[in-house]
């Protein structure tokens, strides 16, 4: 679920506001809380043939909830600037 933000912020400031799929709390590209996406379109021939998935979470849920459920956690590596 997206939002566009309305109003007076200028075009290139503009952010989205997503809704987190786990809590449905909003979470704002805009702040200082990180918003995880994952974006799957799955393939022709599928189960879910050419199906594009599209979620957002909160920092919160990601590691509460996604991570809870793996077994193996994602890598992590540190981003230089
Ligand atoms: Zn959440």
């Amino acid at each position: 679920m997206i939002k566009l933000h309305n109003g007076t912020v200028p075009v290139t400031h503009r952010a989205f506001t997503y809704v987190c799929n786990g809590c449905e709390k909003d979470i704002s590209s805009r702040t200082d809380q990180e918003v995880i996406t994952i974006v799957h379109t799955f393939g022709y021939g599928s189960p879910k043939d050419l199906e594009r998935h599209e979620l957002h979470l909160c920092e919160e849920c990601y590691d509460g909830k996604l991570l809870q459920l793996l077994k193996i956690q994602p890598n992590i590596r540190e981003v230089l600037a």
